[in-house]
């Protein structure tokens, strides 16, 4: 089973909640996705054992084969490969790997190299359970590569926490593609309500069932009870606005496993899901 936890935007809480699933769920394995800014090893503290190198393939033009014909240029939407008035300009760090330019040229004077946009890191945490996460290196636009193989590298274990990225953006989609529920976390604040709006739209569109932990409750308005109540969709648990956790939160610790009520309101998400 795959369950994603993902949130309309950032600091809602997502990470908090991945983290607690995971390490009240035995012979599970959790993989941060949110590879621009992943911090699910803070909490874990994972021995790691592997660092794996991930790359994607970029462009290289023979020109003795060129004939500038500009094909390559018209089939790329990413314009990262651009046929000038005496040579082809290849702007690697914004190719997205596609494999199209080589196929649409008719002379075969494209071939790939490779290049490192990130890394896996890969280990045991202190709660008995796996993890591996990935990181992008600076600068590169697209984790995407990183998170399907963070996938990968997965696909035959049992249960499987996603910590996603946060909004809805291509990273998004790559990380929840083929799970079997998505937990949304959000906050009883307008921003929250609004967020969370794109996220429910977006996993509708892509036929998963979900639910929602509401984070910080007690902090704003009724506005998201409102919300969920007229689309019908299920709450699974709230966390109160509570300054222990957010304490708990910047030591690194995990909540479930420091206060007793709240080991049980994750024990409840958990079952629920099940
Ligand atoms: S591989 Fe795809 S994205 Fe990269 S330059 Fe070629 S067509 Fe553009
Ligand atoms: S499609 Fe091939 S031949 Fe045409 S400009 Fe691009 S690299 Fe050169």
């Amino acid at each position: 089973m795959r369950i994603a936890v993902l949130s309309g935007k950032g600091g809602t809480g997502k990470t908090t909640i991945a983290t607690n699933l995971a390490a009240n769920k035995k012979n599970s394995i959790l993989i941060d996705t949110d590879v621009e800014e992943p911090n699910s090893h803070i909490f874990m503290k994972p021995n790691i054992e592997e660092n794996i190198a991930v790359k994607v393939n970029y462009p290289v033009v023979d020109t003795d084969k060129c004939t500038l014909c500009g094909k390559c240029g018209t089939f790329c939407r990413y314009n990262a490969i651009l046929p000038a008035k005496n040579n082809v300009l290849v702007f690697e760090e914004i190719c997205h790997d596609c494999g199209g330019c080589e196929l649409v040229c008719p002379t075969g004077a494209i071939s790939y190299k490779q290049r490192e946009i990130g890394k896996i890191h890969c280990g045991k945490t202190k709660y008995d359970i796996n993890m591996k996460y990935g990181d992008l290196n600076v600068g590169e636009v697209s984790g995407v590569r990183i998170i399907e193989k963070l996938k990968d590298m997965t696909k035959n274990e049992e249960v499987v926490f996603i910590d996603s990225p946060p909004g809805t953006s291509c990273a998004t989609v790559a990380a929840i593609e083929d799970i079997d529920f998505a937990v949304i976390v959000t906050e009883p604040t307008p921003f929250g309500v609004s967020d969370m709006k794109m996220v429910v739209e977006m996993l509708r569109r892509m036929n998963i069932k979900f639910g929602v932990v509401i984070n910080k409750a007690g902090l704003g308005d009724d506005e998201i009870y409102d919300y969920c109540k007229s689309e019908n969709i299920d709450i699974l648990e709230e966390i109160p606005f509570d300054e222990k956790i957010a304490k708990l939160y910047a030591s690194g610790d995990l909540l479930s496993y420091e206060i007793e009520s709240y080991k049980e309101k994750i024990m409840t998400i958990l079952s629920k899901i099940a």
